[in-house]
Order: C-alpha cells, then structure tokens, then sequence
C-alpha cells in the first residue's frame, strides 16, 4: 500500500464520521436545502475533469474531460443557486419583521470573502517568495494550501446547515471554497490549454444557472436526481479517460479505484436518469415488475463486481472494462424500474450517496484529497437521508429497494369511491361559523397541498385567523408531502416564518387542547391505525395525533387513499368532517366567505 493510498484512506474514514456529526445535527425543516447543498459540493469533481480536459493526455481523455467539466459545472451553479433560493425563503418571525432594518447579507459576506481572500493572496505570496529565494516556485504546493483551507470551507459550510440562521452564511462560505478549489486548479502543472475547459465552463455556468433560477420549488426532487446523473457521468467519463490513459500499465490499487468509479458512476448514472424522468412524469411512476425481477438484478451485479475483480488482477483486458461499464449503466436502470415514483426521494438519497462515493473513488484515482473528502461527505449525508427517511416511513431500505411499493391498483374516481362507510361531510359557508368558537388552530399539510400548491393560501389563511386572534400553528410531519423537509419548503416559499412551524414531538401534545385541526391534503401521516393495527403498511410508524383535538376538517378530492394506498380511519371518526375539492380551491373560497 502507497502512503498517498494509505493518507486517503485515513482521510476518507474521517470525513465520513465527520459528515455523519455534521449531518445528524441538520434539522428535519433543511434536508431539502441540505440534499441540493451536497449536490452542489459534490460537484467539486469538476477540479479532476478540469484537468483531465486541459492536460494533453490524448484526444479522449480531452473530449471526456470537456463533458465531465460541463456536468460538473452545471451541478456546482445550479446546486448552489438553488440552495441559496431555498434558504432565502427561511425566515424567522423575528426575520420577517426585521427584513427592512438589516442590512444585506450578502454585502456582509462578500467583505467577509474579500478579506479572506487578501489573507490567501498574502499567505501565497509569502509561500512563493519563500520559494524563490530557495530557487524554486512551487504551484502545486500553493494549489495545496487552497485545497486545504477549501475542505475547511465546505465543512463550515455544512456545519451552518445545522440551523436556518447560519445556513446561508455557511453556504457562502461553501461557494467561497469552491471557488478557490476551481481557481487554484486552473495552475495545475499538467494543464497545457484552457479551450475546452473554458467553453465547458460556459455551457455548464448556462446550463446550470437557468435551473437553478428558474427551476420551481415543486421540481426540486428531480432537479436534484438530474444532477447526481450528471455528477455520476463526470465521475464514469473521468474513470474511462485514467483507464484509457494508462492502459495495460495500471497497478492493482488505481485499477481497483477506476473500476469502482465507473461501475458506482455508471449505475448511479442511468439511475438517476430514470428516477429524474420518474419524477418529471415523462416516464410511468408506477413500479415496473416482471418475474424473477430481483435474482436476475442480483446476477447482473454479479457478473459486474466478478468483471471487475479479473480487471483487477488482467487490466488489460479492455472489452471485459467496456463490458463492465455498459452492464453498470444497464444495472442502474434496471434498480429503478421496479420502483415507483413516489418512492423517488428515497432512491435519490441513496443515489446521493452513490455519487458521491463514485466522487471519493475518482479522488483516489487522481489522488486528489479534497474530492475524496467532499465525496465521503456527499456519501455519507445521501445515506443517512435515506435511512431517516425509511424509518420515519417505518420501512426497510430493502423494502423500497426492493419491494415494488406503490404498485396499487388504479383507484376509482368520484368522492366516495371505492368506501361505502359514510363521512360527515362539511361545506366551505360552513366553516366560518365553526371557527366562530375556535380559540386554536393547527393546520396539517401533506403532499396534496403541494400538489394543489395551496401554500399561499393555507399562509393567506393561517394570517386572517392569527389578525383575529385565533392562536394557529403548523403541524409538520417529517415525511409529509414526497421529500424530505418538503412541507418546510414550500411554506417558506409562502412567506410563513419557520418558528411557527411544529415537529411531530413537538405538536403532539397541543393537539388535544385544540379546537380545530384543518389539514389540508394530509392523509397518511395522520391515519391512527399506525398506531394499532398490525396488518397496516402504516403501522409502527409515529403520526400527527390530530383525532385528539375536538373537531378535525379534512381537505382532499375524494376518499382515495395517500401514499400507502390505505384507507384512513380517521375520516370516520365522528369529529372529523370532509370538506371535498381542490385544496386551493376550497381555501379560496374559505377566504372569501371570510372576508
Ligand atoms: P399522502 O398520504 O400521500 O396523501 C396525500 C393526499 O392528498 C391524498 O389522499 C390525496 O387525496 C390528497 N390530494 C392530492 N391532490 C390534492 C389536491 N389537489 N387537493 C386536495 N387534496 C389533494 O400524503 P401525506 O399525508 O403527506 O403522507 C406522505 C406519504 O408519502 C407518507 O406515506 C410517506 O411515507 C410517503 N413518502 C414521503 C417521503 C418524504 O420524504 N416526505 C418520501 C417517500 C414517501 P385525493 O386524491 O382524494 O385528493
């Protein structure tokens, strides 16, 4: 083993316990902003592809590299500028009331980045002139001490996602470290020209800055998928150059990085290409099932690990590496098929840390520290994302993988299809005069209000009955809506200051002094058989206990079933009553009978 192998393997282990710290201490209302803040950092793969495209290591590794530096660009501008959208909109009460007094932030943080800079320039000067009186000038040693102070930026800048009053300023300082990873790299010795990297630079700056600017809060998901594809194919392209490059002559240990690179690039490429497409509706949402589905996935993974361990000790054998990255790419499609769309987020978090392992393995080819830093890290947040999710869902990461979730029959439509029980069903005139003897609200949303995109009238709503005395508070499920932190977004997105926003730990025991829970296209994640009934899918899942308060109105379209496909005992419970319709529309008429 290589010291340099030994080093990365220390530093990889390392970032991994400190991204798990880090991460844990993320709350439920960033995941969100945390997933897209990943997918920006993990674009640091651009400093490798940046280059592999200018060195003169041949016309493929040129052509692979300009694709891998546009991927990685595209990610590294649209990730951060989506982030930042995202936690502009999480305002505080105190926040909001104070927005016109501030001054903005951003004018803080660019002093604060220049200053820093300064301090850089000098610390190089000082290293160069030390340099040249010994008669020597060395970049890559300056280039080292960008690396280091970025890794300590993008730590900084995860670490300010532990609370929506640092976030920004942390991710500024994430984009400062970036930058100076990118800047510095552009001095690399082994880069002889600038053509391809500056127009991949462009098409990805383009490209990525109309997503990040223009993409809707509702897209974010698959946004995020699209972006862990491109990662993942500047990771493969990049692992393809190295291997064309060094050919027969490659060792046991960069064999073993490459191979691991393109076949997690590979995979998580085409994956996450299906999971986009999944999302966005061009491709079916429901899982695709045939017989013998999961053993004949297992044999293709199979005969791609066993590709890859002959390559480890035959790496000449060229058509065998060709084999094993076109049946990595075919693997990854194949995962994704039998999973349905609402499982999505799931996938994606996994797919999260997928790309960002495919990103440490390309640090250890190209034995670029902070790349395998920032992949541990990026690997690390997907998979406890994944594994927060699952358990808040009360599944087994297996479960989703494997277990075809979602794939229920069409439901019929009309209100009461498919139920025969009869609900009390209330009218939108009505509602007024029971808020008439309400002292306190809770509001429930889940995914319907982001389909219906109710959320600025669920605000418009919760802001009336607040001017009029009514004390209102937001109940927020961790696994409310299709992603996690979904709920917070959008009703940030709303103007709605995070403090008045409510965990399920935190709600819980105010529902039972509540007078009216309303939620609004909520159904799951408030279904009491969770609690008690063992055939439920829901069961052992923790809920929002709304059928303690004394009287709960309902907003949906009709009695079909949420996410799990189960009915929802609650809607019989005599103090719940159904008011029928499109969340927005039914809360737009609310307002004006209101008014
Ligand atoms: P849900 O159980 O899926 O229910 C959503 C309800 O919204 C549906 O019953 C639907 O009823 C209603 N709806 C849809 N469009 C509407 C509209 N335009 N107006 C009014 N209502 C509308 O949602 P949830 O309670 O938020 O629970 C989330 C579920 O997703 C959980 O089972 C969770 O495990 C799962 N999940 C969450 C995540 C995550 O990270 N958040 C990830 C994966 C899975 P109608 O059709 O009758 O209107």
């Amino acid at each position: 083993m290589t010291a340099d192998l030994e080093i990365g393997l220390y530093i990889f282990m390392l970032a991994a316990f400190l991204g798990y710290h880090l991460i844990s201490g993320v709350p439920p209302l960033l995941h969100t902003p945390l997933m897209s803040a990943t997918n920006a950092m993990s674009g640091i793969s651009l400093i490798g592809s940046l280059v592999v495209a200018g060195a003169d290591y041949g016309a493929w590794s040129t052509i692979f590299g300009f694709i891998a530096v546009t991927c990685s660009a595209t990610n590294v501008v649209g990730g951060f500028l989506i982030t930042d959208r995202m936690l502009k909109m999480f305002k505080s009460e105190r926040d909001r009331s104070n927005e016109v007094r501030r001054s903005p932030l951003r004018r803080r943080s660019l002093l604060f980045c220049i200053v820093i800079a300064v301090l850089l320039l000098l610390l190089l000067y000082g290293v160069v002139k030390r340099r040249n009186s010994a008669g020597i000038i060395d970049a890559a040693q300056a280039l080292k001490f960008f690396y280091i102070v970025s890794a300590g930026l993008f730590i900084l800048g995860l670490k300010g996602l532990s609370s929506p009053k640092f976030a920004r300023k942390g991710m500024f300082l994430a984009e400062f470290g970036m930058g100076m990873a990118v800047a510095g790299t552009l001095f690399h010795h082994d880069i002889v020209t600038y053509e391809w990297i500056i127009a991949g630079l462009a098409i990805g700056a383009i490209i990525g800055g109309a997503m990040g600017l223009w993409i809707p809060m509702t897209a974010v998901p698959q946004r995020t998928a699209l972006s862990h594809s491109l990662g993942a194919l500047a990771a493969t392209l990049i692992g393809i150059s190295e291997y064309l490059r060094h050919g027969s002559g490659l060792d046991k240990v960069l064999m073993t990085a490459i191979g691991l690179e393109v076949v997690i690039g590979g995979l998580t490429t085409t994956g996450s290409l299906m999971a986009a497409g999944k999302l966005q509706g061009l491709l079916p949402g429901v899982p695709i099932t045939y017989k013998g589905q999961n053993s004949s996935n297992i044999g293709l993974l199979t005969v791609v690990l066993g590709s890859l361990i002959y390559l480890i000790f035959v790496p000449s054998a060229g058509a065998i590496f060709f084999l094993m990255a076109g049946l990595a790419l075919l693997f990854g499609f194949l995962l994704v098929i039998p999973i349905g769309a609402a499982d999505m987020p799931v996938v994606i978090s996994l797919l999260n840390s997928y790309a960002g392992l495919a990103d440490a393995a390309m640090g250890f080819v190209l034995m670029n520290k902070i790349q395998i830093i920032t992949g541990s890290l990026d690997g690390t947040s997907g998979f406890l994302l994944s594994l927060l999710m699952c358990r808040a869902m009360n599944r087994s990461a297996w479960n989703v993988l494997f277990g075809a979730f979602g794939k229920v029959e069409q439901a019929p439509s009309g209100p009461a299809a498919g139920y025969e029980r009869a609900v009390l069903r209330i009218m939108t005139d009505e509602v007024p005069a029971l808020l008439e003897s309400c002292r306190s609200v809770i509001i429930v949303p889940g995914y319907g209000m982001a389909v219906a995109q109710a959320q600025h009238a669920v605000a418009d709503l919760a802001n009336l009955l607040s001017k009029r005395g009514l004390d209102v508070k937001y109940a927020i499920h961790p696994v409310a809506g299709r992603m996690p932190g979904h709920m917070n977004v959008l009703l940030a997105e709303a103007n709605v200051p995070y403090d008045r926003l409510f965990e399920l730990e935190r709600i819980n025991p105010y529902f039972a002094e509540a007078d009216l829970v309303l939620i609004v296209g909520a159904n799951d994640v408030t279904n009491p058989a969770a609690k008690h009934d063992k055939t439920s899918p829901l069961y052992g899942m923790p809920i929002l206990e709304v059928e303690h308060a004394r009287a709960i109105i309902v907003l949906k379209r009709s009695m079909r079933p949420g996410f799990a496909g189960v009915e929802n005992e609650l809607y019989y419970n005599p103090r719940c009553m159904m008011l029928f319709g499109d969340a927005k529309g039914s809360l737009t008429k609310l307002l004006a009978v209101l008014k």
